[in-house]
């Protein structure tokens, strides 16, 4: 074998290897305690708003990602990752030095995620109830909250998350986060989020943003926010 001949060999085999250990994240995370639970729906269910591709690759591989990372950093941490997510997210500060960056940002992807899935669904539905009286109370109307919830989220600079947050007597707020952080950092809930990384929305909608976060309201599952409403109050709510 030449010797051009040989490098192409060689770089061969680390695509090679490459992909196969994309491949094999995407099948199966490590064992541990931390799990992406599948989609409650379709890859496609919520279309046209947002495309099956960037569902599956979302879930699939940015999540499934956070979460095998997570149960990486677990294999050392045996006791604080027997909290509850939530537990941990909030006092960051506990955890060794050399990890925490590390956990704040896939565990905080992970808890991230999986509200998200959640709060989304086919035919979303309307708010209703005491939660539809808290959004009248706290921003005006369901369309006054939607309007500020797309203007904050355009504030995001770069990669990050919206949130309207709730707190035990039911009051609403919006907040913003870089990266994967959470209103959980911060002893808060999310009643829902948006995730306003490219990764959410630039197969389809590319650099238009805007349009993403204004389109996003059609497949928000209200009767999970509703559950999630009651939980907050309940102080049951979690994740
Ligand atoms: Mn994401």
């Amino acid at each position: 074998m030449s010797i051009i001949h040989r490098r192409h060999f060689i770089a061969g085999l680390a695509a090679g290897a490459a992909s196969l250990a994309v491949g094999r994240a995407f099948a199966q995370a490590p064992a541990g305690p931390y799990t992406r639970a599948p989609l409650p729906y379709a890859f496609n269910a919520l279309e046209p708003h947002i495309d099956a591709k960037t569902m599956e690759i979302h879930s699939g591989r940015h999540h499934e990602a956070y979460a095998g990372n997570m149960n990486n950093f677990a294999k050392d941490g045996p006791e604080w990752s027997k909290k509850a997510i939530h537990e941990v997210l909030a006092n960051l500060n506990s955890l060794p030095e050399a990890i925490r960056t590390g956990v704040r940002n896939n565990l905080g992807g992970h808890a991230n995620h999986t509200m998200f899935w959640q709060i989304m669904g086919a035919g979303g539905g309307t708010p209703s109830g005491e939660l539809l009286a808290a959004i009248v109370r706290d921003f005006g109307s369901l369309s006054k909250m939607q309007e500020d919830f797309n203007a904050s989220g355009l504030r995001v600079f770069g990669s990050g998350w919206t949130f309207v947050t709730v707190d035990k007597d039911g009051k609403l707020a919006l907040v913003n986060k870089p990266n994967q952080d959470t209103p959980l950092m911060d002893g808060q809930r999310a009643l829902l989020g948006n995730d306003v990384w490219e990764h959410a929305y630039y197969l389809n909608y590319q650099n238009r943003r805007a349009d993403y976060l204004k389109a996003w309201w059609n497949v928000v599952n209200w009767a999970e926010v509703d559950k999630r409403y009651a939980a907050a109050k309940a102080g049951t709510l979690t994740i």
